[in-house]
């Protein structure tokens, strides 16, 4: 028999995609996320446990949802990621399992998450110049994320979608090149937008942004195949073209992602245990409490339905002050 979708929001989309963050920490500091000195340490019990995610993925599958992103902070960071995603795929009704990494441990774990059933990474590359790319994640380390994307590729772990925030004067010479790795090799590389959130590590200025229709334009000059098409992707409100030859598309992701919200599919789940109904809202629903006060899989159930109840229309973009969401994205799970 069919499973029946429950999860249908106030404006009648369709729920099916769980974005969960392990983890607020991560082993680099972006400048565009982090501050140098990291995040305040979420204590061991602020945190959901890796049975805890697994659970609220559970009984979020009966309720219709059939995707999950793992995300962060930085995933690969936390221990015992490799038992979640084996749980997570064991739970019947998960047909997609992905995650987005920086990639820079993933070169050892990339078999043994494939064989646990992750289906598929995105990794974060800013740049393809080793003092940029030091620069930019303060403390990352070119050669390794390098090194994490051919054993993704290695691991069957595919498609490869490569994201790069584009930061005006940091990284925005290499737009072109960037772009250029669909040429030989069938990865895709999704262009995002800066968004300069309040907090996320000294970058804040608007000076950083650099539009997504100026990096479209200079992708376009290097030849597209057929015109863009916009889409909600699984990880985001992206459009996206084929450089001409390409094996692997080029994305762009808007900051002002309202106009794809007609077609949001996702709530988050954050580290700590907050259901987010939307990534531009600051409405969350606590799982923690029920998860660890005893509560059966229908009462977690009603929080899933609660918080998709709770979908605003569209996301608010921006605080009345001009600024944006307060929280980074490392801390909502980005
Ligand atoms: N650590 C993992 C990584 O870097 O891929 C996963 C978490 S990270 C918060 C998820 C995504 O958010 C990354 O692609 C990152 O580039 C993006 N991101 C973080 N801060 C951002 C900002 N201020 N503006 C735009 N994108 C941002
Ligand atoms: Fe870490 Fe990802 Fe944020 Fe960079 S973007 S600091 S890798 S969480």
């Amino acid at each position: 028999m069919a499973r029946v979708v429950e999860l249908v929001d106030g404006f009648g989309r369709r729920i099916t995609y769980m974005r969960v963050s392990v983890t607020d920490k991560c082993n680099l500091r972006c400048v565009y996320c982090m501050p140098e000195e990291g995040v305040k340490a979420k204590t061991h019990d602020e945190m959901l446990s890796m049975e805890e995610f697994a659970r609220v993925v559970r009984v979020a599958s009966a309720l219709g949802i059939s995707r999950v992103r793992i995300t962060g902070g930085e995933p690969l960071a936390r221990k015992g990621i490799v038992s979640l995603v084996r749980a997570v795929a064991a739970v019947p009704g998960i047909r997609d399992i992905s995650m987005t990494t920086n990639a820079t441990v993933l070169a050892p774990m990339a078999d043994e998450l494939a064989r646990a059933g992750l289906n598929r990474v995105n990794i974060s590359l800013d740049s393809l110049k080793s003092d940029t790319y030091a620069r930019l994640t303060r403390r990352g380390d070119l050669a390794s994320a390098i090194a994490g994307i051919h054993a993704a590729q290695r691991a069957g772990l595919r498609p490869i979608r490569l994201n790069a925030v584009v930061l005006r004067g940091i990284n925005s010479d290499e737009i072109e090149s960037l772009a250029a790795l669909t040429l030989k090799h069938d990865w895709d590389v999704r262009f995002i937008e800066f968004m300069p959130f309040w907090g996320n590590g000294g970058l804040f200025g608007e000076e950083y942004v650099v539009p997504i229709g100026e990096t479209r334009r200079r992708v376009l000059a290097l030849g597209a195949q057929g015109p863009a098409a916009s889409a909600q992707s699984q990880s985001g409100p992206a459009s996206y073209l084929r450089l001409r030859g390409g094996l692997g598309q080029v994305g762009f992701i808007s900051r002002d992602g309202d106009e794809f919200c007609g077609a949001c599919n996702r709530i988050r789940l954050t580290a700590d245990g907050m259901l987010r109904p939307c990534l531009l809202s600051e409405a969350s629903i606590d799982v923690t409490a029920a998860l660890r006060g005893g509560a059966d899989d229908d009462a977690i159930a009603d929080l899933i339905r609660l918080a998709v109840a709770t979908k605003p229309e569209s996301g608010k973009s921006r605080g009345a002050d001009g600024g944006w969401e307060a929280r980074p994205l490392s801390q909502i799970g980005g």
